[in-house]
């Protein structure tokens, strides 16, 4: 096992891994911005290097710096959290270019999943169904409008290199192709430094539910069940919970197969997460991420299990701690995203935190870097803290949701916190009757925004 690890993030992720390194008797090693020296990630790590100025290029994206930091501190592992550096192929390459261990897949897995063509069709091949779509990227406005008019409109133009829920247009009609596709192009240059784009059948009332798996590097796989995270603004997550409100029992174990079976046959090391389009009982691929999730803690609680724990354990050549028999759902979770944004427009607000008190109790849990005093940079993701409950049930988990919620204290800055109080008197949110649009017309209807 390492002796110490470094983990290039900063905020609530970095301060999960300090955690979990530890309870297993790790020291940790923050990194950090000139911005982030009095930031909680590095007041609780064992040791700490400011790796630049400010901006995130310079900084937690500096592969040169963060090298240097390992090699002053004695890390032997590298943590990437998620964002920053975890699904860069080149940085686990110079990881592993060092004698140093990437605490995640390989390089290899990770640049065939990070181009969405290449993973679409690797997915293929492992027997996981796909979204119907072009065969591979889209040159040119003719080859849009004639693989549009193929597969039928609407269809959504996707970039290849996307991420975070950028670069993408969707075309209702033959009439918005030109627009979408030039628009796709751009953005997708803009956002990823690629313009190549692919295009898929826009589904209309789809969910979005996602499997999480675990490799141990030597051809054992297993999942972890599903989460749905349908409620989206922007094609970015907002509310997620586990298992899926609308799956069954049989579906998950169908589904949760042919993941694990495709990560076995992978050999894929480490966490991963499948996500699908799910619409009228079945399942349409549309990427693979190759690391932790922001909303992870939802799998933890339903299953009592530390899945940073197992990506340290894998990374060290250890087997998984559990079997896929081990593996049972107990009762049901749900996290909230907590920004610091100002409703009605998610505008970003960053400031001076004048008093910060966490809900607590049973069956509660915060993962936030917040603290009294604390003053949030305007130099990074607005992610402030996730609030996640654990229940009986999915009644059980909302009402301790919305009691949690009423405890929660952020002051000094606006927060999202106002509109998950909102979305828990709604009857379709109670009901779990939502697809991945329905968040963005609640909103247009009830905020204007
Ligand atoms: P990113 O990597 O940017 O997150 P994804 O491919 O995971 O991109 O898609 C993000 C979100 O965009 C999905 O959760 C869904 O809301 C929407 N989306 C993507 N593809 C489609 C599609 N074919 N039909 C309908 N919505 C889609």
């Amino acid at each position: 096992m390492f002796d110490k690890i470094l983990i290039a993030n900063r905020g609530e992720i970095a301060l999960r891994v300090i955690r979990a390194c530890r309870e297993m008797g790790i020291k940790s090693v923050a990194v950090h911005s000139t911005a982030d020296a009095d930031a909680m990630h590095v007041r609780m790590a064992d040791e700490s290097v400011c790796i630049g100025p400010p901006a995130g290029a310079q900084s937690y994206l500096s592969i040169p710096a963060i090298i240097s930091a390992c090699e002053i501190t004695g890390a032997q592992a590298v943590h990437p959290g998620y964002g920053f550096l975890s699904e860069n192929a080149n940085f686990v390459q110079i990881i592993e270019d060092h004698g140093l261990t990437f605490i995640g897949p390989s390089a290899a897995d990770i640049r065939t999943m990070g181009d969405k063509i290449t993973a679409k069709e690797t997915a293929k091949a492992l027997g996981i169904p796909v979204v119907p779509g072009s065969e591979g990227g889209v040159p040119d406005v003719e080859s849009a409008r004639k693989a549009a008019a193929d597969m039928g409109y609407p269809v959504i133009i996707k970039a290849t290199a996307g991420g975070g829920g950028r670069g993408m247009k969707v075309a209702t009609s033959a009439a918005d192709i030109d627009v979408a596709f030039s628009t796709a192009r751009s953005e997708a240059k803009a956002a990823f430094g690629n313009d190549e784009v692919y295009m898929e059948k826009y589904l209309q009332k789809p969910r979005h539910i996602e499997v999480q798996v675990f490799g141990d590097g030597k051809g054992n796989g297993v999942h972890l069940a599903e989460r749905d995270c349908s409620l989206q603004r922007r094609h970015q997550k907002v509310f997620e919970e586990a298992p899926g409100p609308c799956i069954t029992a049989e579906e998950r174990a169908r589904i949760g197969k042919i993941c694990a079976d495709a990560v076995a046959a992978m050999s894929y090391s480490g966490a991963g997460t499948v996500e699908f389009l799910y619409e009228a009982g079945e399942f349409f691929f549309i990427e693979m991420n190759t690391r932790l999730q922001v909303e992870h803690p939802v799998t933890e609680a339903i299953f009592g299990v530390d899945l940073v724990r197992e990506q340290i354990r894998v990374a060290a050549g250890l087997p998984l701690s559990f079997t896929q028999d081990d593996l049972q759902i107990n009762g049901h979770a749900i996290e909230v995203r907590i920004n610091a944004e100002k409703l009605p427009n998610f505008s970003p607000c960053p400031g001076k935190i004048t008093a910060y008190h966490a809900p607590g109790g049973l069956g509660v849990r915060m993962d936030s870097a917040l603290y009294d005093g604390y003053s949030i940079p305007p130099y990074y993701d607005s992610l402030i803290g996730k609030l996640i409950v654990h229940g009986r049930d999915r009644p059980e988990a909302l009402a301790r949701l919305s009691r949690a919620l009423g405890e929660l204290i952020v002051d000094g800055i606006d927060t999202t916190v106002p509109l998950f109080h909102a979305l828990l008197d709604e009857p379709d949110v109670q009901s779990g009757n939502y697809g991945i649009h329905w968040l963005e017309r609640w909103l247009e209807e009830n905020l204007g925004s």
